[in-house]
């Protein structure tokens, strides 16, 4: 770092405007450092650059007034409150400001001055008000008469507290931070240097000006996932051969013991992933089906070849709930063929463990299925011939590499239920061939979907009831675990609470969230599947669950904060048995888009249609920016917003790894630092 370079990792306390209980509201936001704090970027701006007439103005919209003050503030009591009143003009009219509760405006104001406000016009029969505007004296700007940066979620933070300490923060930066593209980079692409955009973003003096800041910051972004993506890519493509399954064994034989027909696309699939078997290149396929298409058996008959070939066979799945629902699947099937089955999860004894390890390295073992605890350096195969993944999206690259090295160029199968389309699945997982399941299996029953709001709650609640006496069960999930005072979303916590005391008294009521231990989780499902809970109360940590046939009931809180797909795959969890299936999503706001995507989930059950509505109804949103759906994420750059500015950047990224493939270069330092920066922790595709 050079020397009149700002350190960025200095803790925000240091930052003018920060005392001990905003670092605490900072760093709830995610924000400890100066860089947390530069790269919290607005989620959208005000303008409040350009004035109106009060004559012009429009019932309901935010405007800015510039005005001068008839008289001096009046304060009128109403029911325990005080309202301050300020009659205020301009050459094309008059209006009221109004503010609640502000008594110290009471002098803030000479008549015959002119100020600016900035707030929400009511015109009721002519007389405008401007409600609780914000305002400065004539040539003041603190407030008004410049474009304002609005953050995302601020918990107790005010926009204004916010804004005063970015502003401070940007401050302290100007000018100092240093460059992270390289400079070529910069000329060719024509971006702007680091220090504008950074100032830019957050307090732009045009409209224009963020645009520019916008589109540097994105592409940085994205010309680093592509990147890691091609160094990546680099690393295991390898001249060396794969195994090469022989074309004597057949999968038909173990098809044509499932107890149903596989469906035309499973079936198309089977012979993708056999053609790669049999082939020398080692496979590297992702598998893309929505929830219950039928992708276990697909890892099945793979397995199957495999084994039958002379070779061992690993299938990792997130949990070890999930993996020990596997593992009954599997043992259905190969018990009969001889195939041995076992599985490998942290929570088992030592000896027995050990014993395992041992069977698997002598080769006794066909088949091992397992959580993470397969990646420990202790678990030795044979000799792996193939490695299956199950919802993927819940593993980095690195552990998949990790279970990979345990064989010799072993053949890859990852599976996800996250329907991407396939435009966007090539530009993200490149590196993979993709095969894709867009056939349910036949008599699957349509989930019923309900969207419904705050009034219809007790209906709900009875229908609920009459399920449950009937003896189902019901999954109820609300969106964060922690009370979040600025949403107002109900916690997982204390809605059990409220079940159990208040609306389902007489019925046995449990709760599970992700910051439980892994051993609480699963003896709670475990309870669940076993019918000693009759609604279990959760956040999204259910999305990739076991299946639960007695569950009929999906009831989603909240249910406009979620992404679409995430909807859909939680909806998912239920209609996995005989009885008819509900969906409900308990939702708020009267937005025209909100109303449009519930509707959406009841229209359909279809997973793609889902996904490529969601992108149509707002872009990528939130669907495309978590970490749940396995996609990096990012601060500024928007999958599909910014397909144009994703492709150059591509292009861009294969100039670069073509002339330096490992970043050794000396103009590519910055870029290599980057790129350590944002994915040495975890990369996710
Ligand atoms: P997912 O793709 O979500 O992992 P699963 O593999 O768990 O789906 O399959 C869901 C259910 O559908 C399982 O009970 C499985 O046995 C069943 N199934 C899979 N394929 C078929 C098929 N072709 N016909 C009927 N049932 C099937
Ligand atoms: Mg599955």
């Amino acid at each position: 770092m050079r020397l009149n370079m700002i350190d960025l990792e200095k803790d925000v306390k240091y930052i003018k405007g920060v005392g001990p209980n905003r670092v605490k509201l900072l760093n709830k936001l995610g924000i400890f450092t100066l860089k947390d704090l530069i790269t919290y970027y607005p989620r959208t701006y005000e303008d409040r650059s350009k004035p109106k007439n009060i004559a012009e103005c429009i019932d309901g919209e935010e405007v800015l007034i510039e005005a001068y003050a008839s008289g001096k503030v009046t304060d009128v009591r109403l029911r325990g409150k005080t309202m301050q009143k300020l009659v205020i003009r301009d050459e094309t009219g008059v209006a009221t400001a109004v503010w609640f509760n502000q008594s110290y405006l009471k002098n803030k104001f000479k008549q015959g001055e002119k100020y600016t406000f900035y707030g929400k016009i009511s015109n009721i029969f002519g007389k405008i008000t401007i409600n609780s505007p914000v305002f400065d004296e004539e040539g003041k700007t603190s407030n008004t008469g410049k474009i304002i940066p609005i953050y995302p979620l601020t918990f107790s933070l005010s926009q204004n507290t916010i804004r005063r300490i970015m502003e401070n923060a940007i401050k302290e930066v100007e000018g100092k931070l240093e460059e992270t593209l390289p400079e070529y980079i910069l000329k060719e692409y024509k971006l702007e240097g680091i220090n504008e955009a950074t100032k830019s973003i957050h307090f732009p003096q045009e409209f224009k000006d963020f645009n520019i800041a916008r589109n540097r910051l994105a592409f940085e972004e994205l010309l680093t996932m592509q990147l890691a993506l091609l160094e990546l890519k680099n690393s295991y493509i390898n001249e060396e051969k794969g195994i090469q399954f022989s074309k004597d064994v057949h999968m038909s034989d173990i098809i044509n013991k499932l107890p149903f027909q596989l469906t035309n696309a499973q079936r198309r699939v089977l012979e993708e992933i056999d053609n790669n078997m049999e082939s020398d290149k080692p496979m590297n396929r992702l598998l893309q089906g929505d929830v219950g298409s039928g992708k276990t058996v697909i890892s099945m008959c793979a397995a199957y070849k495999a084994v039958k070939c002379g070779y061992q066979a690993a299938i990792m799945a997130p949990t070890a709930i999930l993996a020990t629902q596997h593992l009954e699947n599997f043992k259905k099937i190969f018990d009969e063929l001889d195939i041995k089955c076992e599985l490998l999860i942290s929570a088992m004894t030592k000896k027995k463990k050990t014993e395992l390890l041992e069977r698997l390295k002598n080769g006794e073992i066909d088949i091992l299925i397992g959580t993470h605890a397969l990646l420990q350096e202790n678990v030795e195969f044979k000799n792996l011939g193939l490695v299956v993944t199950d919802e993927q999206h819940r593993f980095g690259v690195k552990q998949r590499t990790t279970i990979v090295e345990k064989g010799q160029n072993p053949d890859v199968l990852v599976m996800t239920a996250t329907p991407i389309p396939r435009t966007l699945a090539l530009i993200l997982y490149g590196d993979l061939d993709i095969s894709i399941i867009d056939e349910l299996p036949p008599n699957r029953k349509k989930i019923d979907t309900f969207a419904v709001t705050k009034g219809m709650e007790d209906r709900i609640n009875n229908f609920i009831k009459v399920q449950l006496k009937e003896g189902r069960q019901a999954y109820i999930v609300c969106p964060l675990v922690e009370e979040n005072e600025e949403l107002d979303l109900k916690s997982v916590e204390k809605l059990y609470e409220k079940c159990k005391t208040e609306t389902f008294p007489e019925y046995r009521v449990e709760y599970i969230h992700g910051k439980m231990k892994a051993k609480d989780k699963d003896d709670i499902m475990m309870r669940f599947k076993n019918k000693e809970i009759d609604i279990l109360i959760s956040t999204t940590v259910i999305e990739v669950g076991v299946d639960v046939p007695n569950a009929n009931i999906m009831v989603i809180e909240d249910a406009q904060r979620f992404g679409l797909a995430q909807l859909h795959q939680l909806r998912g969890r239920v209609g996995r048995g005989e009885y008819k299936s509900y969906c409900i999503l308990k939702y708020e706001g009267k937005g025209e888009t909100v109303r449009k995507r519930m509707k959406v989930m009841c229209d359909t059950n279809d997973g793609f249609i889902i996904s490529e509505k969601d992108l149509e109804l707002r872009g990528s949103g939130d669907f495309f920016g978590t970490m749940q759906h396995g996609l990096p994420e990012f601060k500024i750059a928007n999958l599909f917003e910014d397909m144009n500015i994703l492709k150059v950047a591509q292009e861009a990224a294969i100039k670069i790894i073509d002339k330096d493939p490992k970043l050794e270069k000396e103009e590519n330092m910055r870029l290599k630092r980057l790129i350590k920066d944002k994915f040495t922790k975890r990369i996710e595709i």
